[in-house]
């Protein structure tokens, strides 16, 4: 089959794979039919990576499938399910799964290799970037009504969104800034439109992501190269954000600055190159909660949920779609942020 492998320096390379086939009782087979390209993914192929990833892998991490073959101990799923997957699904077992942290899996953490990284599906094994994967069937989830294809491909990144806001307890009335929009930064723009934010304000520099913000719920767009975000947050709010949201990765500074006293924010934009130097005085004075928010976790049956429902407006999220002979096109699309989500249909 065709499939695009990391090969290191910044390389992904379209190449012959062999078929994935059943190995254990617990396997299902896919057949890929959209995969979104991830932020990560251009991180993993920067020189140097500002993400870690193995050698030889197929990547691709936010795909959705039919299932083709299941293995002889799988009675949840048959052949023609269309699923969506959790890329790092935990063993069930460890310590860490048993508490209530599968996103911290001691044996995703370990088959990582590296140290605090879970060992996702199409970083640390192969992946969607083909015509088939082998997943375990603990990491899927089937869709009751038909979702076309390049909406179900945002499970993924969906499912990370809702449980960072989960974690956030926005209420309706709130006022949330939300730096970035990216396809991140429009998804969250929609799940916290739907969680009932009043003031949705969002900084975005590209005119074209700033319009897609706005489709997805933001009450404001601002472009913080023209304007004085901080200026125009505290015209809208009074006293300043209940939540900020960073969604972009070296922002967590101006995100402080944003917050009310007492407001939250959230980094989830993930830049391990980045090391900012932070006031320790606003957290104090202000008296701020500073939230990590990384996969995730426990939010996959919500999504399909969502997907199944049409009600968010994911459809603005996707600009491209693409074939995988074309996934070179689709990474300079985004590399010059030309598009939002791509999502390769192989
Ligand atoms: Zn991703
Ligand atoms: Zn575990």
């Amino acid at each position: 089959m065709r499939a695009a492998v990391f090969e290191g320096n910044g390389r992904l390379v379209l190449t012959e794979r062999p078929e994935p086939k059943i190995v254990k009782a617990t396997d299902v087979l896919l057949r890929v039919q959209g995969v979104g390209i991830c932020g990560t993914d251009l991180h993993i192929l920067q020189v140097p990576p500002a993400h870690p990833a193995r050698l030889g892998i197929i990547q691709g991490h936010e795909f959705t499938g039919e299932v083709v073959e299941v293995g002889s101990g799988v009675r949840e799923f048959s052949p023609g399910d269309q699923v969506l997957v959790d890329p790092h699904p935990g063993c069930g077992q460890c310590s860490y799964c048993r508490d209530g942290y599968p996103d911290q899996c001691s044996t995703l953490i370990a088959s990582s290799g590296e140290p605090g990284h879970p060992g996702t599906i199409g970083i640390f094994s192969d992946g969607g970037f083909a015509t088939h994967v082998r997943v375990p069937f603990y990491g899927l989830y089937k869709l009751r009504t038909r979702v076309p294809t390049h909406l179900a491909a945002l499970a993924e990144p969906l499912a990370c969104v809702l449980h960072s806001v989960g974690k956030l307890g926005v209420k309706p009335g709130d006022a949330v800034v939300v730096l970035g929009a990216g396809p991140i930064g429009c998804i969250f723009t929609a799940v916290l439109k739907a969680a009932g934010a009043s003031r949705l304000i969002v900084s975005e520099p590209s005119a074209f992501r700033r319009e897609r913000a706005q489709k997805c719920g933001a009450t404001r767009v601002v472009d913080p190269t023209k304007e004085d975000l901080a200026k125009v947050v505290r015209e809208e709010t009074g006293d300043g954000a209940d939540f900020v949201v960073e969604a972009v990765g070296p922002l967590l500074v101006t995100a402080m600055q944003l917050a009310r006293f007492g407001g939250t924010v959230l980094q989830f934009g993930h830049d391990e190159l980045v090391e900012p130097k932070v006031p320790m005085k606003d957290i104090i004075k202000k008296e701020l909660t500073i939230r990590g928010g990384f996969i995730g976790r426990f939010s996959f049956s919500r999504v399909a949920r969502i997907l199944e429902s049409g009600e968010l407006p994911l459809e603005v999220v996707v600009t491209h779609r693409i074939p995988l002979a074309d996934i070179h096109k689709g990474i300079e699309l985004l590399r010059k942020q030309l598009a939002l989500k791509v999502v390769v249909e192989p």
